[in-house]
């Protein structure tokens, strides 16, 4: 029982989160990243704060994930980091040979003041930004906002620093698909070329994140999306921007800037939201769907209609991420599931009037809460009130479903105690197939361990 102190009693709490649904924004700024190609996110505060970034990531893609820090001492502290970022990317450039390095702040570089703008227009002046070399930076501070605000900021940065004014239009797409896996990347760009879309999915974790094993090291694989095509994206015919909470930021910074024309979607997880994205990338180049890309949505529906009467009325919990609770909302109900609680510790506008549209009034008794107190405590106690039949979170989860003896699907991030999540998407018609089956599996695995030997079924 490790959450045996969690009682029932609800009492009213606004200066206390205990087990937040969320973690600090420079994991997302070093996650964006990561996802472009021959770069070296770089830390600009103390190593524990990069080790701590950088193990997290670790532990969910089970890849050695690299970044550097400005290594802040007492000094630094106490007079600022400029010294350390101008030493860091003299030693960067010459050791490591990145052609970007992308610097994230932390609450204590926030805390000081240091302006990065100013440190990096120094560096370029003292010469210590070899030519053809970028520097890019996104703030991170981590007491507001969560790894996907900073995700969000380092997307933004993107646009920021790369993209050029455009002599005309190109007949590419940008898609910015949101905090998802690398193996929903690939799917992403696999659908678009199906579909006979050109994109700029950016950023790209695919190829970065689960690179194949060839025997031969490679400090920086071969993924990632590359300057040369982040500097092409204002050409583009429009943006779509996948999950708005990670993803609106830069959409509208290009449109901002550059009048690209944007579609905010919700994060193609499902039947409806992936049918949503098919439709707006067909629309931009007026293409027809083609058989193959029906197909796989006919065998999602097909599952579908196998596997309802498991689902029927299945009340389910979940936390993480606003984007992915969005999208998994809707999916849920329209399996006749009922998810009746969602938490997330992630800020943002429109939360709630999202969480309604996806549930569209179809499951009146659900309770869903965004921001400090929105945490795994809350979670928890709403289940002591009432339960649940299934979870489905990151691995945060674990204690409530081992307490409450309620199975539990492990998506969202981060994913510590497991593997393989990373190569598998759970986005578009294919994805889903493999949610339900995760979904169906964890049902039916519990409805075993728990029958009675005369009511112990080889058929279900
Ligand atoms: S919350 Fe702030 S101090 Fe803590 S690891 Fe994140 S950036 Fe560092």
């Amino acid at each position: 029982m490790l959450l045996r102190h969690t009682t029932a009693d609800l009492a009213p709490r606004e200066a206390l989160t205990v087990n937040p649904a969320k973690t600090c924004q420079p994991i997302g700024a070093m996650y964006a990243a990561l996802g472009i190609h021959n770069c070296l996110p770089h830390s600009h505060g103390s190593q524990g704060c990069c080790a701590y970034h950088r193990s997290t990531l670790t532990r969910h893609y089970k890849e050695p994930v690299m970044a550097s820090t400005s290594s802040f001492t007492e000094g630094s502290s106490v007079f600022g980091g400029q010294a350390n970022l101008l030493q860091a990317i003299t030693n960067i450039f010459a050791v490591y040979n990145p052609d970007i390095i992308a610097v994230h702040t932390t609450c204590l570089s926030e805390t000081i003041g240091d302006d990065i703008p100013q440190i990096l227009s120094k560096a370029r002046d003292d010469g210590k930004i070899p030519p053809g070399k970028r520097v890019i930076h996104a703030n991170t501070p981590s007491y507001v906002g969560s790894h996907v605000t900073g995700f969000a900021n380092m997307v933004r940065g993107m646009v920021d620093y790369f993209a050029e004014p455009a002599q005309a239009r190109s007949r590419t797409v940008n898609v910015i698909p949101g905090w998802v896996e690398p193996a929903d990347m690939r799917e992403i760009k696999r659908m678009a070329a199906e579909l006979g879309v050109e994109t700029i999915v950016f950023p790209d974790t695919s190829d970065v994140l689960d690179t194949a094993q060839t025997g031969k090291h490679q400090f920086y694989p071969s993924g990632g999306v590359t300057a040369e095509q982040l500097a092409r994206t204002p050409a583009s015919l429009a943006t779509l921007a996948l999950g708005p909470t990670a993803s609106g930021a830069a959409a509208r910074q290009l449109d901002t800037r550059f009048k690209v024309p944007f579609e905010l979607l919700e994060l193609p997880i499902g039947l409806r939201a992936t049918d949503r994205f098919v439709n707006t990338l067909r629309r931009q180049i007026r293409a027809q769907v083609p058989a193959s890309i029906n197909h796989q949505r006919g065998r999602l529906m097909d599952m579908i209609t196998d596997m309802h009467q498991y689902f029927h009325g299945v009340r389910v919990a979940l936390w993480g991420d606003p984007d992915q609770l969005v999208s998994l909302a809707e999916f849920l109900t329209d399996l006749d599931m009922r998810p009746a609680y969602l938490v997330t510790g992630t800020p943002g506008k429109q939360f709630e009037k999202r969480i309604e549209a996806a549930l569209a009034g179809r499951v009146p008794e659900a309770r869903f809460r965004q921001g400090p107190g929105a945490d795994m405590f809350l979670m928890h106690q709403w289940i002591k009130n009432e339960p649940v039949d299934l979870l489905i979170g990151n691995t945060y989860g674990k204690y409530i479903a081992r307490d409450e003896n309620i199975p539990l699907v492990r998506h969202g991030f981060p994913i510590l105690d497991r593997v393989g999540h990373s190569y598998f998407p759970t986005l578009g018609y294919q994805g889903a197939m493999r949610l339900l089956e995760m979904i169906l599996d964890a049902l039916l695995d519990h409805k075993d361990r728990q029958s009675p030997e005369e009511s112990f079924e080889l058929v279900m």
